[in-house]
Order: C-alpha cells, then sequence, then structure tokens
C-alpha cells in the first residue's frame, strides 16, 4: 500500500503538472500542440479514473488508442463463436466477452437460447471444463495482446501433455507494435507520440518500439499505470518534442527490460506464428496477429470445426472504429450516454471494463 501511495502522492503529482504546464508553455510559443496517444487500454481507464486529462495544458490531447483487445476484436470472431456453440460446442471465454455484440446476437444471447456458454476467469478453466465434459468439444475464445497471449499459449502444451483432445483456441491474438505503424501512417490522425503499454511492454521489451523512432519516427514512451507514472511519461514526451527527438525512453524501467519477457516470448514462439489479422477500426493489418502453429493445429479451433472469421456487421450507429483508432473522442459519438450507456451498451467499447467510452462514461461525464 505504502509502495502504491508513493505513486499517486499529490505534492509529486502538484510539481509534475507544474512541469508538464512548463513544457507545454515553451511548446506552445513556437506555436506547437502535442497529440499523445495512449495505446492501452488500462491506462485510458487510469487516465480517466485519476482525473489526468483534465490537468493538462490545452494545447496537450491525449487521445486513446486500440488497446482494448475486446473493443478491437470484429463482430465476425462472435458470430464464429456462435456458430460453434450453435454446433454444440462449449465456449469458454473471459468475461467481457460475453455482452460483445456480434452480426445478430451476443454470446449471452446465444447462450439464454440454450447454447453452453461459460465464463472464466483463467485459461486453465478451459482445460478443467474439457476434462470434465470428454464427450463435448470445449473452445476456448483466445482473445488478447502480449500480456495475455503468453499464458493462455500454455493451454496448448498443457492439453497436449495431459492428451486432452476436445479441446481447441479459437485464437484472435493481436500484437501492439504493427498497429503503431498503422496509426503512424494515417495523415488524418497526426499523433506526435506515444505513451507505450506498461505490461504489453513488460513482454515484448522497449526495444520493440525503436522502428517507431528517429527521424520519421515519433518519441515513445513506456510508463506505468500509477498518476505519477503517467505524469512522468506526459512529461518525457513533451521534453521530447520540444527537443525535436523521437526516441524509446523508459519510465517503467522497475519493470520493462529493453529485451522484454525472454521466456514468454519463447513460449509464443514456440506455439504460435505471425500471421495478418483483421482490427476493428484499423482493418487488415501485416503480420499484426498470432495463430496456433501447423504442428499444434489439432489445438486450431478454426482448423478443427472448419470455421472461418469473416467481418461481421457492426451495431448500427455505433461509432467503436474511430473511437479505437484515435479519429473520435467517446463524447463525440451521437449514442454516448444517450442511447448507450454501460447498462444499454450498443458498442464493445462501452461493454469493455477497458474500453475508452466506459472509461469516459464511468469518469469524465
Ligand atoms: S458510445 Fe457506444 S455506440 Fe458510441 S462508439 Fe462508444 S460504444 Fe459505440
Amino acid at each position: 500500500m505504502k509502495y502504491i501511495d508513493g505513486f499517486r502522492n499529490p505534492a509529486a503529482a502538484s510539481r509534475l503538472r507544474e512541469r508538464i504546464t512548463d513544457l507545454a508553455g515553451t511548446l506552445k510559443r513556437s506555436g506547437r500542440t502535442a497529440t499523445i496517444m495512449e495505446v492501452c487500454g488500462t491506462h485510458t481507464m487510469a487516465i480517466a479514473r485519476f482525473g489526468i486529462r483534465d490537468i493538462l495544458p490545452d494545447n496537450v490531447d491525449l487521445i486513446s488508442g486500440p488497446g482494448c483487445p475486446v473493443c478491437v476484436t470484429e463482430p465476425g470472431y462472435i458470430d464464429a463463436a456462435i456458430t460453434l456453440a450453435k454446433k454444440d460446442a462449449m465456449i469458454v471465454t473471459f468475461g467481457d466477452m460475453i455482452n460483445v455484440p456480434g452480426s445478430d446476437m451476443t454470446l449471452a444471447q446465444c447462450r439464454a437460447q440454450g447454447a453452453s456458454i461459460e465464463v472464466a476467469y483463467s485459461p486453465s478453466s478451459a482445460v478443467a471444463l474439457a476434462q470434465q465434459h470428454p464427450d463435448r468439444e470445449v473452445v476456448f475464445l483466445a482473445i488478447g495482446f502480449e500480456t495475455t497471449i503468453a499464458p493462455v499459449t500454455t493451454l496448448v502444451g498443457t492439453a497436449a501433455g495431459k492428451g486432452i483432445r476436445n479441446l481447441s483456441l479459437l485464437t484472435a491474438f493481436k500484437l501492439v507494435p504493427p498497429a503503431l505503424k498503422v496509426l503512424m501512417a494515417d495523415p488524418t490522425l497526426e499523433i506526435d507520440a506515444f505513451l507505450c503499454p506498461a505490461h504489453v511492454s513488460a513482454i515484448i521489451g522497449s526495444d520493440a518500439y525503436i522502428p517507431y523512432t528517429g527521424p520519421k519516427g515519433v518519441p515513445c514512451v513506456i510508463a506505468g499505470f500509477e498518476p505519477l507514472d503517467i505524469l512522468l511519461g506526459i512529461e518525457g514526451i513533451l521534453k521530447q518534442l520540444i527537443n525535436e527527438k523521437a526516441e524509446v525512453e523508459n519510465q517503467y524501467n522497475r519493470v520493462v527490460r529493453p529485451e522484454g519477457n525472454i521466456k514468454a516470448k519463447k513460449l509464443m514462439e514456440k506455439y504460435l506464428q505471425p500471421v495478418d489479422a483483421r482490427w476493428r477500426g484499423l482493418g487488415l493489418v501485416t503480420n499484426s496477429g498470432l495463430e496456433i502453429r501447423r504442428e499444434y493445429e489439432t489445438f486450431d479451433a478454426r482448423k478443427k470445426h472448419n470455421i472461418k472469421i469473416r467481418k461481421g456487421k457492426e451495431p448500427a450507429g455505433c461509432l467503436c472504429g474511430d473511437v479505437i483508432k484515435g479519429k473520435l473522442k467517446p463524447t463525440a459519438c451521437p449514442l454516448f450516454a444517450a442511447g448507450c450507456t454501460p447498462d444499454h451498451a450498443v458498442g464493445p467499447c462501452m461493454i469493455s471494463s477497458e474500453g475508452s467510452c466506459a472509461a469516459y462514461y464511468k469518469y469524465s461525464r
């Protein structure tokens, strides 16, 4: 608790705020603004929760990026899971996914019609369910970024080791760095810097951002999730912008190493291979996903059950694609807090606990 308090120290936060205000003033005097994208959904929640957006000078804008795994997963993925459920597979998923709309219904609605959909808090629940129901096909909905990919991937090793044949993974894994490339290339966004994710960076390492820096790049500053972490990250970005630098800076070096977590990376490499992946809002991004390697394809639900994941149909009126891309603030969606609230959510950005719309609704109205 003492440790956490240190990163929420009000006096230190005030000093940082003053320094940020001074730096922003320097930028302003040369007619410049700073548009900073926080890439991670947990950052989005923390920024909203601690009111950080509200204390920033008016020429420093924080926009949310594609860092919520549930939000970037397209409706066609839910459709595929529902198709499997209707074929009598037992679907195992993390909580937020159950209420995300597919083209025609959610997994929760499918369950209400009698399908077997189980909510799990850990991937190991899928193994336990497969062992308890040897006569059923169990399909785990394997979504997430680098942080969750490694632990979820252990399912394949565990199932292979235990000789479990009725478990497979419907993968929609996403890798963060390739998405940065797409965002930087979009001329409508004009992103000046990335506040890079903490947990993802602990896996991939700070060196993973080097390709996005340099003469054609932008500052990439890794920050933790506490208020002082985030303010330090913003301060670091402003200093780089003033000095016209674009470097990787690791403000979260109490956790993140340049090389990342080698063990986790090896585990991913053992079971998974790169693949082009579709993201809500970003479309098809080259080598931005991971799928199960051929030698383990009996655990790949797509191949085992011969199912294709298509794009699917977005919920009517929902602008999550633009919100995910940082093109639109949640409050600019006509449905925000009107037709779309956490109790009656229209799109995944309001449903997910890491969604931008949920963060703005909870803390910034
Ligand atoms: S407010 Fe609701 S409808 Fe609008 S973008 Fe967010 S989730 Fe979609």
